[in-house]
């Protein structure tokens, strides 16, 4: 029974998206990674950093490594809480040469401890160079004295070096809080050629004021399409992000190596014109299936939650493949999903023209 779900659920995500993985890769195989500093913190990061989210075989992400990104992105819950483990054994024998970044949801002193210790002993290592608050999406989050009070304390241990937040919704008003606030020391923050001005601003007056910026979600969620088989709308997207200023690196999640020598060869080449004119054209193959995060269906809502949990869940069903993340994330975004099937009469528009209706149907298939 199980089985035919999943088939189901794969089935449907073919007939969406019609998406297949690009096969272009031009990466120049001597030219050395860019780096910059991570604001206040110091810390020396190449321009491409590693998104290990989806990845379960360690030697791929060390490909990536001995190629020069020395930066790593995880998060306890990636993989079913299996992911910071194959981070573990891909940073083996180099890990003083990385700087590894991990998450904590949000919880009770106890609960956020036992995370942390958690990831700590799945990595296997002393300590991670930034803790970050997962999924972020208020002033209040950013600025609750018990979190700020157990996050210091924990850093005082060396359990980690710096903290900071991830944000993928209100993410201009989390930027705002961070800056105002001036505790945390970098956001991971949803970002690409889709975004807002206004979110570029917020970007670069936060960078300019110390904050960190890591970028991700810069391909738009992951979809592909079969319309550009020997063309990169994916590298144009990943150097669209990382040419912004402010930004200090982006954190694309690469699957294979080939994933990683396109983005390799993304950010150690000029664009060109031709790869920002296919930006525009997969951009408007996209309408109405890629979120660019920006927060309007919330504003819109009747219930002030909008439909960028429904939408999100989509992307990494049918982005991503990734049907466990979707799943898990299904769970913890049940209430949404379910108020959007139950709710009548919608009036949010929103701005990528995406059916928050349809998104939260698809969504609810990774409910049971
Ligand atoms: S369906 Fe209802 S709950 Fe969902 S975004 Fe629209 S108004 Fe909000
Ligand atoms: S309005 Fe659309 S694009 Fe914006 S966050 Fe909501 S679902 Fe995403």
């Amino acid at each position: 029974m199980l089985l035919k779900r999943r088939e189901l659920i794969k089935g449907a995500a073919l007939s969406l998206t019609g998406a297949v993985i690009p096969t272009y890769a031009r990466a120049e195989k001597n030219v050395t990674l860019p780096t910059r500093t991570l604001g206040r913190t110091g810390l020396k990061v190449t321009t491409l950093g590693y998104g290990a989210m989806q990845v379960s075989d360690p030697s791929i992400i060390r490909y990536g490594l001995d190629r020069g990104i020395n930066y790593i992105d995880t998060a306890d819950c990636y993989l079913g809480g299996r992911n910071e483990k194959v981070v573990g054994k891909a940073i083996d024998g180099i890990r003083d040469n990385l700087i590894i970044a991990t998450k904590v949801h949000i919880a009770s002193e106890k609960r956020m401890r036992r995370s942390v210790n958690k990831s700590l002993a799945s990595l296997k290592v002393d300590t991670v160079d930034l803790m970050q608050l997962h999924n972020i999406y208020s002033q209040d989050e950013v600025t609750n004295p018990d979190v700020k009070k157990t996050m210091e304390q924990m850093k005082k241990e060396g359990k980690f070096r710096y903290t900071a937040v991830t944000t993928h919704s209100n993410q201009v008003k989390v930027l705002e809080a961070v800056l105002e606030d001036g505790f945390y020391d970098a956001v991971l923050v949803a970002v690409n050629y889709r975004s807002s001005k206004e979110l570029f601003t917020i970007i670069e007056q936060a960078a300019a004021a110390g904050v960190g910026i890591i970028a991700m979600k810069t391909q738009n969620g992951g979809y592909a399409d079969s319309a550009w088989p020997e063309f990169t709308p994916h590298q144009a997207a990943l150097r669209f992000v990382v040419d912004k200023p402010g930004v200090h690196l982006a954190v694309p999640g690469m699957l294979s190596r080939n994933m990683v020598d396109e983005n390799y060869g993304a950010v150690t080449q000029n664009g060109g014109l031709a790869d920002f004119m296919n930006l525009e054209s997969y951009k408007t193959a996209l309408q109405g299936k890629a979120c660019a995060f920006c927060s309007q269906c919330i504003e819109q809502c009747q219930f002030n939650t909008g439909g960028l949990d429904a939408v999100r869940i989509t992307m990494y069903a049918d982005g991503y493949s990734d049907y466990e993340l979707a799943s898990s994330n299904a769970q913890q975004a049940r209430a949404n999903i379910t108020r959007c099937l139950d709710c009548e009469g919608c009036v949010v528009q929103c701005s990528q023209g995406i059916d928050i209706k349809a998104a939260a149907q698809r969504a609810s298939l990774f409910l049971a």
